[in-house]
């Protein structure tokens, strides 16, 4: 089964957002917040992370991460498929192209979306 690379970023953000709810991104809890080698999660804090790490880990925040699903999830749907009409007398290239930017499908803005992704096994090295 071929998967193409919208279905892959759906499926991707579908992953993501999931995970964030069970984390409790949807509650009132608050956010995380690390102070030098402990991260608050709201429901409890652990430490011993290196300060760096302990900034790291809270910014996925899972409330941070369902408004970066959001997003990019309204740039996945600006993006569609506007397939090659398959006439060779069009003064053109008939190509597959992106119908909000024109590029050649799938456009870049999708593959930057796809970038995070390259070590996913459903990731497609074609999609470049
Ligand atoms: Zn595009």
């Amino acid at each position: 089964m071929t998967i193409d690379l919208p279905d892959f970023l759906r499926a991707r953000l579908a992953e993501e957002d999931d995970l964030a709810r069970r984390c409790d991104g949807n509650d009132e809890c608050g956010k995380w917040v690390a102070s030098s080698d402990s991260v608050d999660f709201c429901q409890v804090s652990l430490s011993g992370f290196p300060p760096t790490i302990a900034q790291h880990v809270a910014l996925h925040d899972p409330a941070r991460i369902l408004r970066e699903v959001d997003a990019k999830r309204r740039i996945l749907s600006r993006h569609t498929l506007s397939p090659a009409g398959g006439d060779p007398e069009l003064p053109w290239d008939d190509q597959d192209d992106c119908q909000y930017d024109g590029e050649p499908w799938p456009c870049p803005d999708l593959l930057d979306l796809a970038l995070p992704y390259t070590d996913h096994p459903d990731y497609r090295e074609q999609w470049y």
